[in-house]
């Protein structure tokens, strides 16, 4: 009787425990800083993802800064990048490049002329004070399709196009 007794308090303790807030799933936050604009936007993930509006203001930041153009960009970009940030204790992405217009594009010395950004599927960002190879080994692990290093100008490409990998 003595040892029921522990069992059903080591119970009850455990079910308290399991209903505290503290142990509930972290929330899945996303938040994006513009350089060339200083703009910022964070929101976090519902239950059934990300909401309308906060995709607006997300389209938005990601937008083509030189034509003025926002695209509608990929919702599983916004997954994967989510991701990426949770392995970095949530800093923002510092992104230098979203959607791009065909026209933007062709002005990019270096950028593929089927670029993943005219899809609106692909970003390139830094984290302040992360090391890029590391953002491009975190981007691999957390289903990041296409990924890019740029050593020398300090960010990478993520994409939700095919696997693939390239350093310049
Ligand atoms: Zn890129």
């Amino acid at each position: 009787m003595y040892q029921r007794r522990n069992f059903m308090a080591a119970l009850a303790a455990q079910s308290f425990l399991l209903a505290t807030p503290a142990v509930a799933r972290a929330k899945t936050v996303l938040e994006l800083e513009r350089q060339r604009t200083g703009e910022k936007f964070r929101c976090e993930f519902g239950r059934r993802g990300l909401k309308d509006k906060d995709l607006t203001s997300l389209n938005w930041i990601l937008r083509d800064v030189s034509a003025g153009a926002v695209k509608s960009m990929d919702i599983e970009l916004y997954e994967v990048l989510a991701r990426i940030q949770a392995q970095f204790s949530g800093a923002p992405l510092m992104i230098k490049s979203g959607y791009r217009t065909q026209k933007t594009n062709s002005s990019i010395r270096g950028a593929a002329r089927r670029s993943k950004h005219v899809e609106g599927r692909a970003v390139d960002f830094t984290i302040k004070g992360v090391k890029t190879y590391d953002l491009v080994k975190v981007a691999q692990a957390n289903g990041a399709g296409g990924v890019g290093y740029y050593p020398r100008r300090g960010f990478i490409h993520v994409d939700t196009g095919q696997e693939r990998y390239w350093r310049r």
